[in-house]
């Protein structure tokens, strides 16, 4: 690198064509960086469109499959999967059941299109009743038995054929308790992609819609974190990291780019 001044230093000499500004571009978006998240419901021809958020539709698992082969075609780097199941309960049973929606929708996706990359999303809060992240214990989500659910869930995604999970629920401990899941179900090539830095946001809003997974009380900030904690956020990194998180995630990312650089 040069240490001239100006006039002899010029930056923009560098950029006065399109063919020279291509030749120096230092970041590069293309489609095999982009994951497409699309939702899930029982049924047959279905696209229910999610009002909220237009263009976007919930789809049946036929559906889901010509989905799937549309992102295999533009070279997408994957999909990832969001279930609305048929029932909720306390426990959000569908979630880690065999025949559950997504379940039912990797092992569709994988039929129609095995090279293409499939992502779970392992969390509680569309499949539970009250819509939470985790199982409820005296009006407050419980920790360690959400984990132990999440495993179950990630274990189920695994069987059916996931190629990565993706937890989103916030616990403590999430991380490990799947990795140890997984490990125990002869799962141990599945990696995990956290959702790290998870700050409680109204962007959510539409996304919850899609997912039909709104809490039906309170808020989710005695788990997701408060928007205003930098170092909070970069020791949740670092304990999923710890526990064994493959890949980790700042969410959501547009506001929180000051994170994302760090
Ligand atoms: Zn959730």
């Amino acid at each position: 690198m040069s240490s001239a001044q100006f006039p002899i230093r010029r930056m923009r000499r560098l950029r006065r064509t399109g063919a020279l500004r291509r030749l120096v571009q230092e970041t590069h978006l293309v489609p095999s960086q982009l994951v497409w998240p699309l939702f899930v419901r029982h049924g047959e021809g279905l696209r229910t469109p999610v009002t909220a958020m237009p263009g976007v539709a919930q789809l049946s698992t036929d559906e889901l499959a010509k989905e799937a082969e549309r992102a295999a075609a533009l070279g997408l780097g994957g999909i990832i999967l969001f279930g609305i199941p048929a029932s909720k309960d306390a426990t959000g049973s569908e979630a880690h059941d065999e025949q559950g929606i997504v379940q039912q929708a990797i092992r569709a996706v994988k039929r129609a299109v095995p090279q293409l990359l499939v992502i779970g999303d392992v969390c509680l809060c569309e499949y539970t009743d009250h819509g939470h992240c985790g199982v409820l214990r005296d009006g407050d989500v419980d920790n360690d038995s959400s984990v132990y659910l999440l495993g179950k869930i990630a274990v189920m995604q695994a069987r059916a054929g996931v190629d990565l999970v993706a937890p989103s629920d916030m616990m403590d401990g999430r991380v490990a308790g799947i990795r140890k899941a997984l490990d125990a179900g002869g799962f141990s090539h599945v990696p995990i992609m956290s959702y790290a830095a998870k700050f409680a946001s109204a962007f959510y809003g539409p996304f919850r819609e899609a997912a039909g997974s709104t809490p039906q009380f309170g808020d989710r900030q005695s788990y997701q974190m408060a928007v205003g904690n930098g170092d909070e956020a970069m020791k949740e990194i670092q304990l999923d990291l710890d526990e064994g998180a493959d890949i980790i995630m700042v969410k959501p990312a547009g506001p929180c780019l000051a994170r994302i650089s760090l």
